[in-house]
């Protein structure tokens, strides 16, 4: 019997299960050795738990799917947060700054009553998540390599530094000197420093590492010329539902 599989979806742009899509050939071989029982964007059918591993993506951002994520947490033996909506609420928490009202006038015009919702919220707010795949959008090796781990029974690790460590490596010239704001000291490396490799700044969607130094971070932010509460801004992006954001 091979494990079974489910992947769900709650408030997002679902671009992370596109990246498992993205995997191509690779995908029919994981496909070998576990059953995709259920996947409302690659399959039609669908197939009720109990599932070995349910890989949930988005946040959590209406009432009716508090329920719906505890049914799916009580039907799966491992439950991993896909995607930096899922891990840290991510983007959608932006809205939880907001006037609630305001935002579902705005998104759905004079239909706004129709779509009730709740301030955003990760799935680590409702239920126990018990690994998580960060990022905006994943990375599809790092969601293979977090694949084979569970397959084999292992506990998939993140790497607990930063994305200067990365940068370091690559030989980047630090964004700073070129007057951006990077969030790099404290997000959780992982993703080879993507974005300052292209000579962007990290906007932290990987999430910050466990002990972020958030005071020495503001402080390097301040000296750059940012005032407290732009600050908090661009640790909004991602980070809204986190302490270190408020
Ligand atoms: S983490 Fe980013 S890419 Fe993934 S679902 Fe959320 S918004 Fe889309
Ligand atoms: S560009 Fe960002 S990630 Fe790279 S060294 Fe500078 S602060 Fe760190
Ligand atoms: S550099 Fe930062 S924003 Fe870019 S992918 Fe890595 S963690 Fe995400």
């Amino acid at each position: 019997m091979k494990p079974k599989v489910a992947i769900f979806e709650f408030g997002c742009c679902e671009g992370c299960q596109l990246q498992i899509v993205n995997l191509e050939e690779r995908l029919l071989d994981l496909l070998e050795v576990v059953d995709v029982v259920t996947w409302r964007e690659a399959r039609s059918e669908h197939q009720d738990g109990p599932y070995d591993i349910a890989f949930v993506e988005g946040s959590i951002t209406r009432e009716d799917e508090i329920g719906r994520l505890k049914e799916i947490r009580e039907d799966s033996r491992i439950l991993v947060a896909l995607g930096a909506c899922a891990h840290l609420g991510g983007v959608n928490c932006l809205k939880n700054f907001m006037d609630q009202d305001e935002v579902r006038r705005y998104v759905y015009g004079d239909k706004a009553e129709w779509f009730p919702s709740i301030p955003a919220r990760p799935l680590g707010a409702v239920v126990k998540v018990d690994y998580v795949i960060p990022g905006c959008p994943i990375d599809k090796e790092e969601f293979l390599g977090v694949v084979k781990q569970l397959l084999l029974g292992k506990e998939p690790r993140l790497p607990n530094y930063p994305v200067c460590v990365e940068c370091k490596k690559a030989g980047n010239v630090c964004v700073f000197e070129k007057g951006l704001f990077c969030l790099g000291p404290i997000t959780r490396a992982g993703c080879g420093a993507r974005c300052p490799s292209f000579g962007a700044r990290c906007i932290g969607c990987r999430g910050t590492v466990d002990d972020p130094n958030t005071e020495a971070h503001r402080e390097v932010m301040k000296e750059y010329g940012l005032r407290p509460e732009d600050i908090l801004n661009k640790y909004r992006l991602f980070w809204g539902y986190l302490e270190v954001a408020r």
